[in-house]
């Protein structure tokens, strides 16, 4: 059997004295889309960004392995594992002015060789397929910064397609789009799945996620607490784990049958 596409094993991670990831694995085969549940401060963010690189897992009291295919992830270059894995966070901002389309060509660099290098002729085709797809072509020539927050998501999302990674992070980066850009995106997500991405979406909107993703791992203080797929990780009892101070109620989507939760 080959190694799966991504394999998170022991990851354990300090900032200072507090340990906000604890002996947390978990595998992820291509074609799945994986949500990772929990309230704040879990660690959801935190687990992303290792996996990502952003982090690194060198800080006293923080061990683990991140595996791709079976080789160390972590050990590749910025450069080769960009080419591999692509994190998308809540808001996509520049330091400097850059238009939409520049934004996403930027996702090229790591096939254009660096920084310095020209965009060739596929690089700009590549991100106008991707923004075509992300439904934001047509923002192309804005300015960056003049986008909505749900637009700059969109662009966002598309720079990440665009940077060709065969694995998707997507921490909050839907959260601002509005329902048809969610439902459309939502759309584009299993058709990049059933091509052979894998995606782990962290979303605090658990019925938006539960919607999409076929599996699932809950976090709490940083520990798992259960994982598997998301129609019998949803459960009442879970969930009153998860968010002890609420009074939930649970009840299968009346067409998809997705587990969503309801205040009572
Ligand atoms: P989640 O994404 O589940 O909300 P995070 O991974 O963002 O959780 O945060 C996990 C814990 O780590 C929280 O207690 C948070 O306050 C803490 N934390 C996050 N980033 C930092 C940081 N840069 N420095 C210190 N503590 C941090």
């Amino acid at each position: 059997m080959s190694a799966p596409m991504l394999g998170v094993y022991g990851v354990s991670y300090r900032y200072g004295e507090r340990q906000v990831l604890d002996e947390v694995s978990f595998e992820l085969e291509e074609g799945e889309i994986h949500s990772l549940f929990g309230p704040n401060g879990s660690g959801k963010s935190t687990l992303l960004k290792i996996i990502a690189g952003v982090i690194a897992l060198d800080a006293p009291g923080s061990s683990g392995q991140i595996r791709h295919r079976g080789t160390d992830l972590l050990a590749l270059t910025p450069l080769e594992r960009a080419r591999v894995v692509a994190y998308v966070g809540g808001d996509l901002r520049a330091d400097f002015p850059v238009t939409a389309l520049e934004a996403v060509l930027l996702g090229r660099i790591c096939h254009s060789g660096g920084m310095f290098q020209q965009f060739s002729a596929q690089d700009r085709q590549v991100a106008r397929e991707a923004m075509e797809r992300c439904l934001c072509w047509g923002l192309r020539d804005r300015e960056l910064a003049t986008l909505s927050g749900g637009e700059r998501q969109l662009v966002a999302v598309a720079r990440a397609l665009a940077q060709g990674s065969r694995l998707l992070l997507l921490d909050e980066a839907l959260s601002r789009m509005d329902l048809n850009h969610q439902a459309q995106m939502g759309a584009v997500l299993k058709a990049l799945a059933s091509e052979g991405r894998a995606i782990i979406l962290v979303s605090h909107d658990v019925n938006l996620a539960s919607e999409w993703a076929a599996s699932g791992l809950l976090l709490k203080n940083g520990r798992r607490l259960g994982a598997g797929p998301i129609r019998e990780l949803l459960t009442r009892e879970t969930i009153q784990k998860l968010y002890p101070g609420a009074e939930l109620v649970i009840c299968p989507h009346p067409v998809s049958g997705a587990p969503k939760i309801f205040f009572s």
